[in-house]
């Protein structure tokens, strides 16, 4: 029995969908849960943490988590001496100064020579009153940080966790990085660009998430879009794709500037194209109100869908990114 010309063109115009199907990264878009994200958001904003003050017991309990949630995705631990912690001394002010750690993990890919960084603060704030913007009769309350940046840091872990098991060989390294002593001036990012684990000249990008977790959903920011001249066009496509997967509509704000601030800043000042996906102010932002039950699972969905595809868009891309000029 010989196939209809019109059978023979539709099944050869779904080829590339079917094909697709199987692809490792339709698999870890699949296998996404905002409900681990969220678990991990419980814990790292949860009280035994007292708000995660850079250099406290409570930071170094939330890195320890993190270690801990990397180690049973898999990475390869890229901190000192073969560990998880690349260790740093911080300097909080002019009589202040800490023992914290960045921690850092890579997903291995197939070119040896470039790698993506996504990255996420895990910081934050304790119970102030450094940066803290409580009312006077919440002054010395536990300041959770549950969007800011517990929710960050639980999406680059859902990340990691759905990039490993779905068995994707990305072609970049991807190096995850959180980073400590976001919240007193870029701390810990700054001392990772001076001190890097990989050499910055192989850094081909760098995605930061930071507070990813409230606002209307589907809308959110990317910030930094203007760093390399190939962003926008990989951006407005993974667009389309996760509203056509999702159904959801997007209504993403791209900002072709850098910010200036968050961890970012401390990538692009050395040159390297940086992106920040944020999903906006609110009015319990460095308050006490900054809790878990206020984010809002769909939001973070969206936006983890959202940057899944960005890093895999950048990650995989044929050509490495043109660099801005670095800044002074
Ligand atoms: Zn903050």
């Amino acid at each position: 029995m010989s196939m209809p010309p019109k059978m023979f063109a539709l099944i050869f115009a779904l080829l590339p969908t079917i094909l697709a199907q199987d692809e490792p990264h339709d698999r870890c878009y699949d296998a996404l849960s905002e409900q681990r994200a969220l678990h991990h958001i419980r814990f790292l904003a949860s009280d035994v943490l007292e708000g995660r003050a850079t250099g406290s017991g409570g930071e170094l309990a939330a890195a320890s988590y993190i270690a801990a949630t990397l180690e049973a995705c898999q990475l390869e631990a890229m901190g000192d001496d073969g560990g998880w912690f690349q260790r740093c001394e911080l300097t909080l002010d002019e009589s202040t100064t800490v023992h914290s750690q960045n921690v850092a993990g890579l997903l291995r890919g197939s070119d040896p020579d470039e790698v993506v960084v996504l990255a996420a603060h895990y910081d934050h704030l304790g119970r102030g009153p450094y940066g803290s913007l409580a009312e006077s009769d919440a002054q010395g309350q536990i300041h959770p940080g549950a969007d800011d940046n517990a929710s960050g840091v639980a999406a680059c872990l859902e990340l990691a966790r759905v990039l490993v098991e779905s068995g994707w060989q990305p072609r970049r390294s991807v190096l995850f990085l959180f980073f400590s002593g976001e919240e007193r001036g870029n701390l810990g990012s700054e001392y990772y660009t001076a001190h890097p684990l990989v050499p910055l000249p192989q850094t081909v990008a760098m995605l930061n998430l930071d507070m990813v977790g409230r606002g209307q959903v589907g809308a959110f920011q990317v910030w930094g879009v203007g760093t390399a001249p190939d962003f926008a066009a990989q951006l407005k496509s993974v667009e389309v794709e996760v509203e056509r997967r999702s159904g959801t509509e997007l209504e993403p704000y791209y900002g072709a500037e850098d910010p200036g601030a968050g961890d970012n800043n401390a990538f692009h000042k050395q040159g390297i194209p940086s992106l920040l996906f944020h999903t906006g102010g609110h009015g319990d932002y460095h308050t006490p109100g900054d809790t878990w039950q206020e984010v809002e699972p769909a939001q973070l969905s969206a936006l983890m869908r959202f940057a899944l595809l960005s890093l895999i868009e950048i990650t995989d891309a044929d050509e490495r990114l043109e660099s801005p000029p670095a800044r002074p």
